[in-house]
């Protein structure tokens, strides 16, 4: 049933924060990490705060990572189960959430990539069904959407479809041909889209059943904008890439038969959260033209609204962003979010920002 409305019957959303580590700049400036992971599910602020409006200072969710954590560990505890769900038919969406230079990247391009690997795996393993991969990817930008598979820069349209609900007209949708195809298709929108943080590709290692070459898209593509401006861009994009699986016990390929199953998994690199924080700390609804970005605003909104489970009007069609991935979050799909925070002390309030949003969403 479409249940767009209804979030009653919803999956619970599992929300993850990932700590990095220091990073230069902040080394330089001496700065210090005030947080640690007391456990794999709390972290503490350490130092005493000036200010009480910092507390609480002991937070709570379904898992935390310290900056010794890898991306394997965050993908393996946190985003494999979701990501796994979509071979059985079951939607689902990993987002990576938190104030720009956080880790949304590093983060989600790593699990993107072990997503994938575990999908084939499943597939190879599987030969008594026949799977069709369709991959897509699109970057909203001031609630424009831009096909990141196309050199048409031109926006798309979403429409309303009676059966699959919102659609992006006239986006490309790639059908898998192998492993490496999928490698290009992901290096293609490397490319295009305007954001980099590819360093750590190095990082990835994996054990690849099918025997696939492996190789990554890293540092793909040399871009002509200056880092502040990539910056600009960043925080304020949004980058969705979709994979949609459909499969059929081989004896019934074809046919139409109800055994099909179909579903979307969704790799979601959000915009900084510095583009909504201050917008939930004043209760802003919405200034135009201004720093907020709506798409994030209303994602906001819509993950508390799911994650307290009740009855009600859920705004997914106020934004772009929660229009396109409606089916993808809240009634039966999946959802794990991933909160990437920086330790230093100078980012203690967009920190204090992240965890009340992730707050929220547990
Ligand atoms: P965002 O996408 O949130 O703006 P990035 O993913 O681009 O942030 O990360 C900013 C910088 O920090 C990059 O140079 C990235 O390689 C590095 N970085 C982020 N997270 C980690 C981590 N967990 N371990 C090591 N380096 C990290
Ligand atoms: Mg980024």
């Amino acid at each position: 049933s479409i249940s767009g409305d209804v979030a009653g019957e919803s999956e619970k959303i599992h929300v993850a924060i990932r700590l990095r580590p220091l990073n230069d700049k902040e080394m330089v400036k001496n700065d210090v990490s005030d947080w640690e992971c007391i456990s794999a599910t709390t972290l503490i602020f350490k130092s005493s705060m000036p200010d009480r409006s910092m507390l609480p200072s002991a937070f709570t969710f379904d898992r935390v990572f310290g900056p010794d954590s890898g991306t394997k560990q965050v993908y393996e505890e946190v985003a494999k189960e979701v990501a796994l769900s979509v071979v059985s038919g079951v939607n689902a969406s990993i987002f990576a959430y938190g104030q720009t230079s956080s880790g949304k990247t590093y983060t989600m391009s790593g699990i993107t990539e072990y997503a994938m690997a575990d999908i084939f795996n499943y597939i190879y393993q599987n030969q008594e069904r026949e799977f069709v991969l369709k991959f897509s990817a699109i970057e909203i930008y001031n609630e424009a959407v831009r096909d990141l598979l196309s050199s048409d820069p031109s926006p798309l349209r979403l429409l309303d479809d009676p059966e699959r609900g919102t659609i992006i007209d006239k986006l490309i949708e790639e059908t898998v041909e192998d492993w490496n195809h999928l490698q290009e298709l992901l290096s293609i929108c490397e490319g295009k889209k305007h954001d980099s943080s590819q360093e750590h590709c190095d990082e990835i290692e994996m054990q690849l059943d099918f025997n696939a070459e492996v190789r990554f898209s890293c540092g793909a593509a040399q871009r002509h904008i200056g880092e502040t401006a990539l910056n600009e861009f960043s925080s304020r994009s949004h980058q969705i890439l979709r994979l949609t699986v459909e499969s059929c016990a081989r004896e019934n390929f074809g046919s139409g038969n109800l055994s099909t199953l179909t579903a979307s998994l969704n790799f979601v690199d959000l915009a900084g959260s510095e583009r909504a924080s201050q917008a939930w700390s004043t209760g802003t609804r919405l200034k135009e033209g201004s720093h907020i970005n709506r798409s994030l605003l209303t994602l906001g909104t819509v993950i508390r609204k799911l994650s307290k489970g009740k009855y009600g009007h859920i705004p997914y069609r106020e934004s772009k962003l929660t229009r396109i991935l409606q089916n993808c979050l809240g009634g039966n799909a999946k959802t794990a979010i991933i909160c990437t925070m920086s330790p230093a002390r100078c980012h203690a309030e967009q920190s204090r920002n992240t965890l009340m949003f992730a707050s929220c969403a547990k």
